[in-house]
C-alpha cells in the first residue's frame, strides 16, 4: 500500500507560512522550530521540508541529499541545544512517533528532540 500525504496537516502549513513558528534553524530540506506545547526545557521538532508521513516513509522514498541534510540538521541541533555529547552537554532523547501505535498527532514526519532535565525510561510498561 502506497503512503498517503495529508497536505493540510498543521507543520505543511507552518512550511508553507500559513501558520508561525519559532524556528531554531532552517537548512534547504529542513525546518527546526520550538514544540507548542514543549515536555522538557529544550523540545525542538525537526521536520524535512518534503511531503513524508513518517520515518519509514521518508527512508524509503527521500532523496539521499534531503536525507543527509535532515539527519545532519538534528545533529547541528542538538549542538545548538549543548544537549550534544561532544560539548559535554547531558544528552538528549530523539522520538519520532508513527501511526496509531506510535501516537503520532500530526501526520508529517518530525523527530522530537528532548533534553534540558531527565526524560525518564523509554516507554511505560504496558498497561500503563
Ligand atoms: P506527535 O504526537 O505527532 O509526535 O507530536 C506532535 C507535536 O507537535 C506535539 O508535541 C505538539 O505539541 C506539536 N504541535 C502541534 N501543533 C503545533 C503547532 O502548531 N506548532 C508547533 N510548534 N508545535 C505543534
Amino acid at each position: 500500500m502506497a503512503y498517503s500525504y495529508d497536505s493540510e496537516n498543521i507543520f505543511a502549513k507552518i512550511l508553507r507560512g500559513e501558520i508561525p513558528n519559532r524556528t531554531v534553524l532552517e537548512t534547504a530540506h529542513s525546518l527546526a522550530f520550538h514544540d507548542i506545547r514543549p515536555q522538557r526545557p529544550h523540545h525542538v521538532l525537526v521536520i524535512p521540508k518534503g511531503a513524508y508521513v513518517s520515518y519509514d516513509h521518508f527512508a524509503a522514498e527521500a532523496p539521499e541529499a534531503e536525507i543527509i541534510d535532515y539527519t545532519r540538521t538534528i545533529g547541528k541541533v542538538c549542538r545548538m541545544l549543548g544537549v550534544d555529547l561532544a560539548s559535554g552537554g547531558a544528552g538528549f532523547r530523539l522520538i519520532s512517533n508513527a501511526g496509531e501505535h506510535g501516537v503520532q498527532e500530526v501526520p508529517h514526519l518530525h523527530m522530537h528532540i528532548l533534553g534540558g532535565a531527565g526524560t525518564g525510561r523509554m516507554v511505560n510498561p504496558p498497561g500503563t
